[in-house]
């Protein structure tokens, strides 16, 4: 029987990923979804009675990106184990577009597992996302004109990137080697790409940081992996990937892949990313809209913020959308991380706003976009939320998502450094 994505019934799905943050992974959603994928994310590996989501990808969210390496290695192992038993023919590990990291990981034990797991030689490293600004070449990471060490990233709050050496960056988080397929041979296309490759692998490389400043570079690249078990790297890293079923007729069809029901209920914005993106939409948000600020002081005096931002947001709600943000500038942030320790400064903020964002929803909140990564996987576990079925797309690598069973309401979980100026508003613009 033919179902709306093209594709038969029972088969299991197509494609299977791994992200290690949840914004990052509503990203590569909705990159799958462009390429005509119907996709469900899920939060958290699923417990074995979980039945397998009817989709043509699934993408398990995880918040590895900055716990222990050996937690971040054996939830990912995990992952990928129930994603093969769901059918799943090559997987996608997704991280951050900026290689957001740390000397001991988590790119590269993750990687390496992964490989081990999958029997697999090799796999590549590309972060690149041209339409968001970040491109690859020689090796280096650029977000917009800079280099990633000179970008906003070199401030950020749990992983400052400070080196914008891709092979040097991961050749730090892995003992095996790190080569790097050049955009000389890139542009050439998805033959010299293999060819490249399989030079590598036999090599002895196990990753091969590759080139990339276009999507045409993204959709070579994706031709050159259909047969790696294993391809890492930012949701532009799968750009090419669902032609390779299609072209093997697996996957059919164009796929109303983003159609969601109707949205209703209040709407709220809660930040916790202090990227310059976001705190540059929540001063556009505030130009025209009620806002409540987070102090980070106050709450490690062990004031009542959450209640206090609550009973602020309660009578304001009927009259259009609020936003509530901790979100600071880089010395403030500093200021807080001094006295508590980052973790544990990170921890507590992200704990404030999931109890904000569990009271708004008690509240009729249902449209929701909440800015920050960790801020999103902090919210969505307070929520209960479990997994999301992917929309329509708000600004490039941030849909609308809908929760999937209850609390039932719609989602916009945004990594902190995209969206434009006036994300915040347009997003409940362009909500049915
Ligand atoms: P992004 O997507 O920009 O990386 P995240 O939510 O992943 O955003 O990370 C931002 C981190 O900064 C979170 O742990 C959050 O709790 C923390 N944070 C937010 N506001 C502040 C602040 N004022 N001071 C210190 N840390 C903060």
């Amino acid at each position: 029987m033919a179902r709306r994505g093209g594709r038969r019934r029972g088969t299991g799905f197509l494609l299977g990923a791994i992200a290690d943050d949840l914004t990052g992974a509503t990203d590569l959603c909705n990159t799958l979804v462009a390429g005509g994928m119907r996709t469900v994310q899920v939060i958290g590996v699923p417990g074995g009675t979980t039945p397998v989501p009817d989709a043509d990808a699934v993408v398990v969210a995880l918040k590895s990106r900055t716990v222990a390496p050996a937690k971040a290695v054996r939830e990912s192992r995990a992952a990928l184990a129930w994603l093969r038993a769901g059918g799943a023919r090559q997987i996608v590990f997704k991280y951050c577009s900026t290689f957001d990291s740390t000397p001991r990981g988590n790119i590269g034990p993750v990687a390496d597992a992964l490989l081990d797991d999958l029997g697999a030689g090799l796999t590549i490293a590309c972060p690149a996302f041209p339409t968001n600004g970040r491109t690859v070449y020689k090796g280096h990471l650029f977000v917009g004109d800079v280099l990633l060490e000179h970008s906003g990233m070199r401030n950020h709050p749990l992983t400052p990137m400070r080196d914008s050496n891709l092979v040097a960056v991961l050749g730090a988080q892995t003992p095996r080697p790190v080569g790097l397929v050049g955009h000389a041979t890139v542009r050439r296309g998805a033959d010299a790409i293999r060819a490249a490759l399989d030079g590598l692998r036999q090599a002895d490389t196990r990753h091969a940081v590759v080139d990339a400043i276009t999507d045409a570079d993204l959709v070579a690249i994706g031709t050159a992996c259909a047969d790696l078990p294993l391809v890492t790297g930012g949701s532009g890293v799968a750009t090419g990937l669902p032609a390779n079923f299609r072209a093997r007729r697996l996957l059919t069809g164009a796929g109303e892949a983003a159609t969601l029901p109707a949205a209703s209920g209040h709407a709220a914005v809660i930040a916790g990313s202090c990227s310059p993106a976001t705190l540059g939409q929540i001063e556009a948000m505030a130009a025209s809209c009620p806002v409540f600020f987070v102090d980070a002081e106050a709450l490690a005096a062990r004031k009542r913020v959450a209640a206090e931002a609550l009973a602020w947001a309660g009578p304001r709600l009927a009259d259009g959308p609020v936003l509530i943000y901790a979100s600071a500038p880089p010395a403030r942030v500093r200021r807080i991380q001094r006295r508590l320790g980052v973790d544990k400064a990170g921890a507590m903020i992200e704990r404030c706003l999931a109890r904000i964002a569990l009271g708004l929803v008690e509240a009729g909140v249902g449209r929701l976009v909440v800015a920050g990564g960790e801020t999103a996987g902090a919210v969505v576990g307070a929520l209960g939320v479990n997994a999301l079925r992917i929309g329509a797309e708000i600004d490039p690598g941030v849909p609308w998502t809908m929760s999937v069973g209850e609390p039932r309401l719609h989602l916009a979980l945004k990594s902190g450094n995209f969206g434009g100026q006036d994300f915040f508003t347009r997003a409940f613009a362009v909500l049915p």
